[in-house]
């Protein structure tokens, strides 16, 4: 993909990792309590859950509707994750070739965190790590929903995921939630007050 974003001054943070590593209760808790940053809301093939709502986590669409997208390159990135596709679609990250009003948080996986960093360079990348190997296999095993199969496949893919920490800015160790939201919180703040993005004609106002 060679599309270019003009992000102008607004940041985009991607927050990757393995499933299971809880980046999305981390980038719930930042969407409640930092201002000015909005999440960017993803098309996906699966399922709703029960708690989630139309356009809110994700817009859930049909395998059909999700090909005509990527057709038309509406996505900036897309994957498949456990057997279902997910995409960040080009409108969440700029209207009408304008940057938002706001700093953007994508919670995506791996694959598309690396497709993300590829084509937009300026993005701020994120790394959640669990706790340890064995904190992740408990949480894997303990999902009455999948067959034991399921729960080796997913913790040998997390592995393999885990192996790509190196590419990333940040790295998050999540031991413990409230500690990990402090350190996500910080890499915003601190990624905001950088010079580079302080507009000159700003300074001596
Ligand atoms: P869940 O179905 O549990 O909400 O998410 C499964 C995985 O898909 C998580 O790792 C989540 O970060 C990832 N994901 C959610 N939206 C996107 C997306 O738009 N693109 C990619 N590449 N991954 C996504």
């Amino acid at each position: 993909m060679s599309k270019q974003l003009a992000v102008g001054k607004k940041l985009l943070f991607v927050v990757s990792g393995p499933s299971g590593v809880g980046k999305s209760t981390l980038c719930q808790n930042i969407l409640e309590t930092v201002p000015d940053i909005r999440l960017s809301v993803s098309y996906t093939t699966r399922k709703p859950r029960a708690n989630e709502s139309e356009g809110k986590e994700y817009r859930f669409i049909s395998q059909e509707e999700f090909e005509e997208k990527k057709a038309v390159h509406a996505f900036a990135e897309w994957a498949e994750v456990h057997g279902h596709l997910y995409g960040t679609p080009w409108s969440e990250l700029e209207q009408n070739g304008q940057q938002f009003q706001s700093d953007i948080l994508l919670d995506i996986d791996v694959q598309g965190a690396h497709q993300v960093m590829s084509t937009l360079k300026r993005a701020v990348s994120v790394f959640v790590l669990p706790p340890s190997l064995e904190v992740l296999w408990q949480r894997l095993s303990g999902r009455a929903t999948d067959a034991p199969e399921e729960q080796q496949r997913r913790f040998q893919k997390a592995q393999d995921e885990m192996k790509h920490y190196p590419e990333y800015q940040y790295t998050i160790r999540n031991v413990n939630l409230e500690q990990a939201i402090w350190e996500l919180r910080a890499v915003i703040m601190a990624e905001r007050v950088r010079t580079v993005h302080l507009d000159p004609a700003q300074v001596f106002r």
